[in-house]
């Protein structure tokens, strides 16, 4: 990180999609996209109770932890969000993303819409984006794809991704993953974009713009 970059504090963009939407691995491939072009950005690692899945590691893909130590968790108001997701509790931690933030890190929170309206109401400046799939067929072949689920389950996936998708107009951005690289390319410009704005970009360079109009 640079310093012109550690003055300007990191923007938290929250991204939703229904499960088998592909955000997972897209909000990956965004980060060595974003550092391309200088944007350090960070995907929040939540907290949940529910059990890891196989190839899951602890503080890489959530920090898994017990009901009863959740239920501290919000009793002392750890959390920047908290809901429950298909029977099970997920968090944000609240001191670590705001230490990112501050230190100019941009922040991604992969979080259901019950989340992002809190974090809405609390960080009015976070921006949200919603991916939708390019199809309820393709949605379909995507949850099967990745499990040997039964039609019940799958079934069932379905009901919670519709669900989740009823919400998509509560969201600044929405980007269709039809295409990975497409969708790839739409979410790097919405973090680009306000970091382009003449406000930011004053900030940032205020340096440079001072020197180049100097007399
Ligand atoms: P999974 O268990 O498949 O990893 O995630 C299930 C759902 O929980 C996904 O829609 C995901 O976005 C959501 N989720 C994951 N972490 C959090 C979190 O910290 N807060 C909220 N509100 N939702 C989360």
């Amino acid at each position: 990180m640079t310093s012109e970059q550690q003055a300007v504090p990191g923007r938290l963009t929250i991204v939703s999609a229904p499960s088998g939407g592909g955000k997972t691995s897209l909000t990956r491939a965004l980060l060595p996209r974003l550092a391309a072009h200088g944007l350090l950005a960070r995907i929040s690692v939540s907290y949940t109770t529910r059990a890891p899945r196989s190839g899951e590691l602890e503080g890489e893909h959530y920090h898994f932890v017990e009901d009863a130590r959740f239920v501290e968790m919000i009793a002392r108001g750890e959390f920047l969000e908290h809901a429950e997701v298909f029977g099970r509790r997920y968090g944000t931690g609240r001191a670590r993303t705001q230490a990112l933030l501050d230190q100019g890190c941009d922040v991604i929170l992969d979080i259901d819409w019950q989340g992002a309206r809190q974090v809405r109401a609390l960080l009015p400046d976070a921006q949200s984006v919603f991916i939708l799939p390019p199809s309820l067929a393709e949605l379909e072949r995507r949850l099967r794809a990745r499990s040997q689920d039964d039609d019940e389950v799958i079934a069932r996936r379905m009901g919670d991704a519709r669900r989740e998708m009823s919400h998509y107009d509560e969201y600044d951005y929405l980007v269709v993953n039809d295409d990975f690289d497409a969708a790839l390319e739409a979410l790097v410009a919405v973090f680009l974009a306000p970091r382009l704005s003449r406000p930011a970009q004053e900030r940032r360079h205020a340096a440079l713009i001072a020197e180049l109009l100097a007399n």
